[in-house]
């Protein structure tokens, strides 16, 4: 399973297509990825990242924003309703996560309460509309609902959010799995491992357990989940050519 987003200037669909085909080898169900164009739009399928890649050949895939993801099936069966990414209840947000939100089932308990509906079996459904029910209701911005949000959480993950609303803002947070934060110019690559970042930057951040990176425009900001902000330190990949 495996997580590559990107926000910048090139096209993003292609860098996440190819640095999920370099993740293939961490093992997968299914994959899918969103954009904004400047609508949000979601395409997944069970199977490879050859038939993701197959089914958006002749999609409008053009968007300089993206997050991509293969699945490793732990709540809800391999298909392509369960695949990632998944959104939001008003489909403003999309999400992508690696890992297991264990108490989600008191979460979507609550949420149903709300008049919530759930399209898929999955726990990452469960969070996406959490954090927006906690934006709305607390009135906050994105970033907090999100720190907030996680507070609430029991489990691992590694997680990559985009909003139709903010199109040039990307959040990522983990606990747990792994999330690799590429730096470039005016450009953000992110991964579960450098592999499919390495072509481009050499200048990494490995997000630390607890950790919120927030990417607006050309600026990164990180935080932890108690909102104390972390000063990013860069790591310089050996690059062997
Ligand atoms: N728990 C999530 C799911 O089953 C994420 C699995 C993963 O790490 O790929 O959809």
């Amino acid at each position: 399973c495996g997580i590559v987003a990107y926000k910048g200037h090139r096209q993003a669909a292609e860098i996440i297509i190819k640095g999920l085909q370099r993740l293939e080898y961490r093992g997968y169900d299914s994959a899918g990825i969103a954009l904004l164009n400047p609508e949000l739009s979601v395409f997944k399928k069970k199977g490879k990242v050859a038939e993701l890649q197959q089914f958006i050949a002749d999609k409008n895939t053009s968007s300089t924003i993206g997050i991509g993801h293969t699945r490793w099936a732990t709540h809800g069966e391999p298909n392509d309703v369960n695949a990632h990414p998944h959104y939001s209840e008003s489909k403003n947000l999309a999400i992508i996560h690696n890992g297991i939100i264990e108490n989600y089932a008191s979460i979507k308990k609550e949420l149903i309460a709300q008049g919530h509906e759930f399209s898929s079996e999955t726990d990452t459904e469960v969070l996406i509309h959490f954090i927006e029910f906690i934006k709305e209701s607390n009135h906050v911005d994105l970033v907090e609902a999100v720190r907030l949000a996680l507070k609430r959480v029991v489990g691992a993950y590694a997680i990559a959010i985009i909003s139709k609303d903010d199109p040039d803002l990307m959040i990522a947070a983990r606990k747990g799995s792994p999330l690799v934060i590429g730096l470039g110019k005016d450009e953000f690559f992110l991964a579960s491992d450098a592999t499919p970042i390495v072509e481009y930057t050499n200048e990494v951040i490995y997000l630390n357990d607890n950790e919120i990176a927030i990417m607006n425009g050309s600026e990164l900001h990180i935080k932890n989940t108690d909102d104390v902000v972390a000063t990013p330190e860069i790591t310089l990949l050996d690059l062997e050519l």
